[in-house]
């Protein structure tokens, strides 16, 4: 493929998004912001929006198309990249641009189709015209590859649009789901596990807009444990766009629990003021969620009755995208994503100091409210939340 070939252009289509009756015109507005926000770092492009489709077009020498090219397959919404050269409407021509724009796919390749697709009806041929004459030309410049219309190795794709006709080469898959911002805010409980950073991705490709937070507890948890989670927020932004870590310390409620709860209850009562102190948070940015990345049966705070003493304290939905997922399918997605060489670096998390040595997997939820009473719940949470912190994180 020529590369070098300046006027290279990407084609975005677009997924759910053109499902979404009178909605649509916002979807592909958000759309095409999203898009436009992520190549920033890529160079000047102009991006725009015909017939279903988001054109990406370069406007300089100076454009990364590599990295252009990732950065439109991790946006959510877009269902496939393909890369393209526009050329004039004329069978010639495309048959000319064809053959040179995909060289190396032909000389790869043993059998061929072409596929044509005409939005513009004006034009002199259907679309069942174009592919038999370009695919005709095309079978006589590469005569070692056949033309199959079944299961080709090669599909030429072409494009007759108003402005000019498209040569695709074959495309990339995206992202999919939906255009973040679309699906309102949630707050995302981020630790630095394996978990909760795909529990994040996949909320956020349903076009959620994430506010993260993280619990510390130093000096149990350590700054290299912190930064470790500001990493793996760092590698969601290639996704999501810039995002927000609210820090919280939470040193002084395990000290306290610790103090004067039963040990069987710690993790459920820890896990009780995180589920408060993320509601704040969420009230404090106008968010309608909470996200964990807890998994059914994974360990004693994640069974049915500890989830349901878990979410008690809280009247905001608690999404749980990864609860019927077995560990193997999120690590796929976690090297997917790219955060699982982070994720596995051992730092502590504050769950795992003061662990119960048999902590309870079938609590009472009444037990759990009468041992928690001994604690001045409201002072607490009051001291945590004046002591977060908030910390910006790009790309
Ligand atoms: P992960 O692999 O994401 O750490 P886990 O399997 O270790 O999850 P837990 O430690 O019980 O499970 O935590 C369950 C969920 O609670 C996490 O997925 C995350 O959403 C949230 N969580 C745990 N620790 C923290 C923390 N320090 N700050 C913010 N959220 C946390
Ligand atoms: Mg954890």
């Amino acid at each position: 493929m020529t590369n070098q070939d300046t006027r290279e252009i990407f084609l975005l289509k677009l997924g759910e998004v053109v499902l979404k009756g009178l909605n649509r015109r916002t979807f592909e507005d958000k759309l095409v912001g999203n898009v436009s926000r992520r190549l920033r770092r890529c160079g000047s492009f102009n991006v725009y929006l015909r017939q279903s489709t988001i054109y990406v077009e370069p406007r300089g020498e100076d454009c990364d198309m590599a990295e252009a090219l990732t950065a439109c397959c991790q946006v959510f919404g877009v269902v496939n990249v393909a890369r393209a050269v526009p050329c004039e409407k004329d069978v010639d021509a495309i048959f000319e641009t064809a053959a040179a724009y995909l060289k190396e796919e032909f000389a790869a390749a043993r059998t061929f189709k072409v596929e044509s697709k005409r939005a513009d009806k004006l034009f002199y041929l259907n679309s069942i015209q174009i592919s038999q004459a370009v695919g005709g030309l095309l079978g006589e410049r590469f005569p070692n590859v056949a033309v199959d219309v079944h299961k080709p190795d090669l599909t030429v794709h072409v494009e007759i649009r108003e402005k000019a006709a498209y040569v695709h080469a074959p495309a990339a898959p995206g992202a999919g789901g939906l255009p973040i911002g679309m699906g309102g805010t949630a707050v995302s409980l981020l630790s630095g596990g394996i978990d909760s950073p795909v529990s994040s991705w996949m909320m956020a490709r349903r076009g959620v807009q994430l506010e993260m937070v993280h619990f510390v507890s130093p000096p149990y948890t350590s700054q290299q444990a912190q930064d470790k989670v500001l990493e793996l927020a760092r590698l969601l932004t290639v996704w999501c766009g810039r995002l927000t870590v609210h820090i919280v310390p939470f040193t002084k409620i395990q000290e306290e629990i610790r103090k004067h709860c039963p040990e069987e209850y710690f993790t459920l009562i820890m896990r009780r003021f995180m589920m408060r102190l993320s509601e704040k948070v969420a009230r404090s940015v106008h968010a309608g969620a909470l996200i964990t990345g807890e998994s059914l049966g994974q360990v004693a705070s994640q069974t049915l009755p500890a989830l349901g003493v878990t979410e008690d304290v809280t009247t905001l939905p608690v999404l749980r995208p990864l609860i019927g997922m077995d560990k193997v399918e999120i690590i796929r997605l976690s090297r997917f994503i790219g955060c699982y060489e982070t994720s596995i670096l051992p730092y502590e998390d504050c769950c795992t100091v003061f662990t119960p040595r048999h902590p309870s997997t079938r609590p009472n939820l009444e037990e759990v409210r009468a041992a928690e009473a001994a604690l001045d719940i409201e002072g607490l949470m009051s001291e945590a939340m004046a002591g977060r912190e908030r910390i910006r994180v790009k790309p």
